[in-house]
């Protein structure tokens, strides 16, 4: 009995697709409000969530992707269910490959982005050599992956998409990718007015990337986050953009006064976790240090005394069950030294 239980299982690996075809990587779709559709590739794998935000005056996507061959798959989705294809504009959460290397797929859509994409882009662009080493090194782990999980287990399928969005992301790049650069640029803050939407775009580049934006719907109650957080992890101080933190400490509290009734915010990724709780949370984090560390440092509170007295769990409530250790790196720790560093000239 046991063995032919074996036998079947073995055959059953044998014959069943170990390998999933990239025209079968599945293209999801889910409306978050009247106005605006959500797509992205895979059920499983992280796949990069593009939106469109259909207006009386044209169609806005908010992000792109890595690949043109899949993000040509989400066009083909978007137009069917809408049954337009005037896409107007592109908005580029930041500049990231996995953001922005698909906006070729839209060649008549003016680019929207921060002041510093243009220069961001032509980095990105310039390693894609290193980019193609990152993912091929990624695949054969995938590929590792698969080849000792079940097809139809939850990981197998994990695995097996993962070696497709990698195969065609290998594919396109090897292919060279046309890149888009924005026409349209702004620092602080650019509106967006399209009949009968706004969209408010917020430099926010403190945190992911030199060239992060938020983006407010206020008429959708909606906020696009880009990369620049994912819930339940302490959000982290770019050393390099340090100088504009208490301006875009400013951006945030004024996102949160014009929109008191936020119902949604929308990530970057398929996979990530965010609420509106969770922005309003890390807000309230990192005001409260950002004042705690100023009040230290004007009362020549020594560093060393203020570590030993600023106990993370009791004095940030909202974020006390964060996970607050990545790599082995302490976030808050990181915060307070980049505050501190700030605060001191
Ligand atoms: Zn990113």
């Amino acid at each position: 009995m046991i063995r032919s239980l074996l036998l079947v299982c073995t055959l059953s690996l044998l014959f069943a697709p170990s390998t999933l075809a990239q025209a079968d990587i599945p293209i999801n779709s889910k409306w978050l409000s009247d106005r605006v559709l959500v797509t992205w590739a895979c059920n499983h794998f992280q796949g990069t969530n593009m939106a469109v935000v259909v207006t009386e005056q044209g169609l806005v996507i908010i992000d792109t992707g890595l690949s043109p061959s899949t993000v040509r798959r989400q066009r083909e989705l978007i137009e069917s269910e809408l049954g337009r294809s005037d896409f107007r504009y592109i908005i580029n959460t930041h500049m990231h490959n996995d953001h922005a290397f698909a906006n070729e797929v839209f060649p008549d859509a003016t680019v929207i982005a921060h002041q510093n994409s243009v220069v961001a882009l032509e980095r990105e662009v310039e390693s894609i050599p290193e980019l193609l080493e990152r993912v091929r090194s990624s695949r054969e782990r995938y590929v590792a992956w698969a080849a000792e999980t079940s097809p139809d287990s939850t990981s197998g399928i994990h695995a097996r998409e993962g070696v497709a969005a990698f195969d065609v992301g290998i594919a396109d790049l090897e292919a060279g990718i046309e890149p888009r650069y924005p026409t349209v640029t702004f620092e602080r803050h650019h509106t967006l007015r399209l009949g009968d939407v706004r969209l408010e775009l917020f430099d926010f580049t403190s945190f992911h990337s030199d060239s992060d934006l938020l983006i407010l719907i206020p008429e959708e109650r909606m906020l696009f986050t880009g990369d620049v957080f994912w819930g339940g992890q302490l959000p982290f101080l770019r050393e390099e953009t340090l100088d504009r933190f208490p301006q875009v400490l400013d951006t945030w509290k004024t996102i949160l006064e014009e929109s008191p009734d936020l119902t949604t915010v929308v990530p970057g990724h398929s996979d990530v976790p965010l609420a509106v709780e969770d922005f309003r949370g890390m807000y309230h984090y990192l005001s409260r240090l950002w004042a705690d560390v100023t009040a230290a440092r004007e009362a020549d509170t020594p560093l060393v005394r203020f570590l030993m007295q600023n106990t993370f769990k009791e004095r940030y409530p909202e974020v006390a069950d964060y996970s607050y250790i990545r790599r082995e790196y302490n976030l808050h720790q990181h915060n307070i030294y980049m505050l501190w560093q700030l605060a001191g000239g």
